[in-house]
């Protein structure tokens, strides 16, 4: 292999290894982030407060219900027990049974709201925690896959970097230096091959002598527009 045969090659191989790095970051991200699944708990806990609230207003009601008929009861006792005969007070009496039975109405009517409101928040509380099952299904099941997607990349990864360690030995360390510092300078591609007599990094046309130049296996050299390493086959 020639000398700038050689840092192409080794360009080949960065360029693969920055890809599966790049993709490991992505999967980290993706895996680190459950805002779904938090949002989705936040969601199911409102329900539940709310479920519980609505119970509470309900045997409340109840208790009221049943408060008001003991009353009306109570009066409908003093009423029919014969020992009231006035008919003034008798009358008071069923005034008073009455207003109590109208009075029960609206308690009754409350309490059914209630019912309703605590069917509604059951209702909530079921659609809330159907949404969270599916949210920790789906992230199970992508998690899995990703895991595994992550498991091969590291295996590449780890051939990679054996192929690197290879093709490094065969570089000179000042070319070495040279294409680092070129990586980091022009986002991860130091060496950019010549195709049609153009830079395929950049897409300036080579001017002939360049061109001519870059052909040579021993000699380095580089694109007037983007300074990277030309590699012509
Ligand atoms: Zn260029």
């Amino acid at each position: 292999m020639g000398r700038t045969e050689n840092i192409y090659h080794l360009q080949r191989i960065d360029s693969q290894l920055d890809g599966h790095h790049r993709r490991l970051r992505d999967i980290k991200a993706i895996l680190d982030d459950d805002r779904t699944i938090k949002e989705a708990r936040a969601k199911t806990d409102a329900a539940e407060e709310r479920l519980h609230e609505t119970q509470k207003n309900l045997r409340s009601a109840k208790a009221h219900v049943q408060d008001q008929r003991a009353k009306i009861k109570a009066s409908e006792t003093r009423l029919y027990s014969g020992t009231v005969s006035h008919p003034k007070e008798l009358e008071d009496i069923q005034n008073e049974i009455a207003a109590l039975k109208r009075y029960l109405d609206v308690v009754e009517e409350n309490q059914l709201e209630r019912m309703l409101a605590v069917d509604e928040a059951q209702e909530n509380a079921a659609e809330v925690q159907d949404q969270l099952d599916k949210a920790l299904a789906e992230a199970e099941s992508r998690n899995a896959d990703l895991l595994k997607e992550k498991s091969e990349i590291d295996a590449s990864v780890a051939e990679f970097e054996i192929q690197r360690q290879d093709q490094v030995s065969g570089i000179d360390a000042d070319d070495l230096k040279l294409y680092e510092s070129l990586r980091r300078k022009r986002a991860g591609v130091a060496v950019a091959k010549v195709q049609d007599r153009n830079c395929t990094a950049c897409g300036t046309g080579l001017a002939s002598a360049v061109y001519q130049q870059s052909r040579s296996p021993s000699k380095i050299t580089h694109c007037d527009t983007c300074e990277r390493i030309l590699y012509a086959e």
